[in-house]
């Protein structure tokens, strides 16, 4: 079968002032879409061209084929995991915000927790809340890396740390794009996968 490129869930405009058209269109039309194509060339006439993304991601092991469709599954969990600010409501009544309030003490500390995990990670890769053993897990991945790959529990959102994501909007500045990136997340989608 052949991998598409996903479709946008809202407008490229959709996630300002936090992360601007031009941010999000590029990440979208060079970077994410890159991967697509790369992964149909490489995987032409393999084994790999008769499975979806996310078992591609978990045969492949490493390499160039688990580098594209490992991004690619990220970067598709990637976009749904935002949602335009309007939209983005953390609900402290929500299983998952039941979860976070018990087990980081407020929604603050949690935030936090999230903030340092991003400082300290160097280099490209991701941050993912996860659900793992009944328990929430902040974890950065290296480069294409994600809990599932890792099977390190069910992903619940993530936040890309590759600089693609937020230099346009937030030139060299991680630590600032890591504070107002809670603005637009999609709290509804992260619940919903809590308590799948
Ligand atoms: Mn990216």
């Amino acid at each position: 079968m052949t991998i598409t490129l996903m479709k946008l869930p809202y407008a490229e405009d959709a996630l300002s002032p936090t992360l601007s058209k031009e941010q999000v269109s590029l990440h979208y039309h060079k970077h994410h879409k890159a991967y697509v194509e790369n992964l149909n060339k490489i995987i032409k006439d393999t084994e790999f061209a008769k499975m979806g993304v996310e078992q591609i991601m978990m045969k492949s092991g490493s390499g160039p084929i688990f580098n594209n469709s490992a991004q690619i599954y990220n970067h598709d969990f990637l976009w749904h995991s935002l949602t335009p600010k309007s939209e983005s409501k953390f609900d402290e009544e929500s299983e998952l915000g039941k979860a976070i309030i018990e087990q980081y003490g407020s929604f603050d500390k949690f935030k936090k927790e999230a903030e340092e995990k991003a400082k300290k990670f160097f280099g490209s890769g991701w941050l993912f809340l996860s659900k793992k053993d009944g328990k929430l897990a902040l974890a950065t991945f290296r480069d294409a890396h994600n809990p599932v790959s890792k099977k390190e529990g069910t992903p619940l959102f993530t936040i890309d740390l590759w600089e693609h994501m937020w230099y346009v909007s937030y030139p060299a500045d991680r630590k600032e794009f890591m504070k107002d990136i809670w603005d637009i997340i999609n709290w509804e989608f992260a619940n919903d996968n809590y308590v799948e």
